[in-house]
């Protein structure tokens, strides 16, 4: 993605109110990312571990959305959870249900769209092999990273319609 500024970020968001879009927390040192590795800038809020958000290129424009994190998937040492956009599988505690609020009239019903999510979100990172999941995650090496990549990028829009659709 291209570079963003903290301006970028803060009128990105579609799913949130401007008071919470004013106080969230940006990721630290995020102008020091390296911003063509990433499909998405994604972060949990430093000050608020249940929150985490994600800012990507959508459409044309900068679409950032808000996520509840809802569970933390602990069912054991042994067992796997694949995270929906990357399809890295961790071990426990390496993905989490995080929940968006959908945009528009749909979302003042309370209407969400739930999706597994690496839960540093990262997922750019593990695409590229440039993070590695804990315990081995890696699955699917039939894929070069350019095709990981791809496949990343239309879950991330798939799930980006959801939201915004
Ligand atoms: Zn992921």
């Amino acid at each position: 993605m291209r570079s963003v500024t903290e301006r970028d970020i803060r009128t990105s968001f579609v799913n949130c109110s401007k008071g919470e879009t004013k106080r969230l927390n940006l990721p630290r040192d995020f102008t020091d990312s390296s911003w063509e590795d990433l499909d998405f800038l994604g972060w949990r809020d430093p000050g608020a571990p249940e929150r985490a958000y994600l800012v990507a290129e959508h459409g044309g424009g900068l679409v950032g959305i808000a996520l509840r994190v809802t569970s933390g998937a602990s069912r054991g040492f042994t067992s796997r959870s694949m995270c929906s956009l990357c399809l890295t599988t961790h071990t426990s505690g390496g993905v989490a249900l995080m929940t968006a609020r959908r945009t528009g009239e749909a979302g003042r019903q309370g209407n969400s769209v739930g999706q597994y999510l690496c839960t540093d979100l990262d997922c750019s990172l593990y695409v590229r092999g440039k993070k590695e999941a804990a315990g081995d995650g890696v699955v699917d090496e039939s894929l070069t990273p350019a095709e990981k990549v791809a496949r990343t990028r239309a879950n991330l829009s798939s799930f980006l319609d959801r939201v915004v659709g």
